[in-house]
């Protein structure tokens, strides 16, 4: 069993100011950092920690070269990473000294995906095999009907949500993997039973797994239910824990665990990370996760 992620890589160019720079107004940065993100780049971070083979397809500009190597370097497959013309997705993000961002993001070549690159893609996968995308490259209906149609097991992660969720196919998708902001927009319910009970209505035939940040997270399927509380820990830094939980569960999943490990390690990896500051670099190894 393969498993396909394929979704965003961005540069987060992080910009420490006084203030957020006002209309006509030019101000100095205090600091200046650049980081690797995007949610497509955490979930294969993960995967790849969590010591199973993820593929990982997309689009970068040149600019994002070294992003490239550096998922190599954590064992992330980057064959299907393709270099397009312009910049690799990114954001400018403003920090106040009170820890306020303001962020402007380009999508740049995560929404430069091509038909002609998804089907590509897509053959060297099988009946069986796993997709996992999130919602923010183009192409997204092309690319969840010809994975349906070849019998991928389609694991979709709707975030960041937008209106553009509700036109996609979505009865392609065999299990939602949501958090409580994504819920409440899917379902127009606002609890975790309401927005369980929902989506098991509008979608018989897929499972949610619904993450609630210091309160856990819950697995739903037919009749099948699990729940499980957060780990008690001193959080920092919640950068890339839906993230961290996502590529713990379905590796944990693709390994053939059962669904109370895949659970467990979902949450112990999703404790470490908010534990750390950063991104993908804050996401745990395999042997941190016990
Ligand atoms: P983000 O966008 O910050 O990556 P998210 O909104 O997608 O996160 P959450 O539901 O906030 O996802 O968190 C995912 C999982 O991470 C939770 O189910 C939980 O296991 C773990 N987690 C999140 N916040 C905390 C916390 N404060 N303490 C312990 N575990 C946490």
């Amino acid at each position: 069993m393969k498993i396909l992620n394929f979704g965003s890589i961005n540069i987060d160019y992080v910009y420490g100011v006084p203030h957020f720079v006002k209309p006509a107004e030019t101000i100095a940065s205090t600091s200046y950092q650049v980081f690797m993100g995007g949610k497509g780049c955490n979930q294969s971070v993960a995967l790849a920690k969590a010591g199973v083979q993820v593929y990982h397809a997309g689009a970068i500009g040149e600019d994002g070269i070294w992003i490239k190597n550096q998922l190599n370097d954590w064992g992330v497959n980057v064959d299907f990473l393709t270099i397009s013309d312009g910049p690799t997705g990114h954001a400018i993000i403003q920090v106040e000294p009170s820890g306020q961002n303001a962020i402007i993001i380009h999508g740049g070549s995560n929404q430069a995906i091509h038909s002609f690159h998804i089907h590509d893609v897509l053959q060297h996968f099988e009946k069986g095999d796993i997709l996992l995308v999130q919602n923010e490259i183009n192409a997204l209906p092309e690319l969840l009907l010809a994975a349906s149609e070849r019998g991928l097991k389609i694991f979709f992660n709707p975030a960041p949500m937008t209106p553009s969720v509700f036109e996609l196919p979505l009865e392609t998708i065999d299990v939602f993997i949501i958090n409580e902001v994504e819920g409440e927009e899917l379902t127009n319910r606002n609890t975790a039973e309401g927005i369980l009970q929902k989506m098991a209505e509008q979608f018989p035939n897929a499972a949610t797994l619904l993450t609630l940040g210091e309160k856990g997270a819950r697995y739903q399927h037919a009749s099948e239910i699990r729940s499980i509380n957060a780990k008690k820990v001193k959080a920092i830094d919640t950068t890339a824990a839906g993230d961290t939980f996502i590529g713990y569960f379905l590796a944990n999943w693709a390994l053939g665990e059962t669904l109370d490990t895949c659970l467990q390690k979902a949450t112990q990896a999703s404790a470490i990370c908010v534990t750390r500051a950063g991104g993908a670099v804050s996401i745990p190894s395999k042997e941190e996760v016990m």
